[in-house]
């Protein structure tokens, strides 16, 4: 085992970013996964099973009391580009 705090999970541009050591190894993510892709490893720290089949649903990151597992999803670039451009014409 190393000094490895944090564990990064990605599938395209989202991500499931555990911080080990903020983990008390609850369970409550791994009882409220849908897909049930968490489980505990043999130091009770949560771990990602197979993040291919991750929904990104947020769920463990809702449940976690501590902020131990948290999501990144791709900035919203569509509505970025949606936006409407004011030009404000003068004269
Ligand atoms: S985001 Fe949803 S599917 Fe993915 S690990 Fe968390 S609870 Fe499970
Ligand atoms: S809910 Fe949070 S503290 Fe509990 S096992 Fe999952 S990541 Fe660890």
């Amino acid at each position: 085992m190393g000094g490895n705090r944090t564990s990064v999970h990605e599938q395209g541009d989202y991500r499931l970013i555990v911080n080990r050591a903020w983990c008390k190894g609850c369970e409550l993510c791994v009882k409220s996964c849908p897909t049930k892709i968490l489980r505990l490893d043999e130091e009770a720290k949560v771990e990602v099973s197979e993040i291919k089949r991750c929904i990104f649903c947020g769920v463990c990151e809702l449940r976690c009391p501590d902020f131990a597992i948290r999501l990144e999803k791709p900035r919203a670039t569509k509505e970025a580009k949606a936006r409407p451009k004011v030009r404000a014409k003068r004269g």
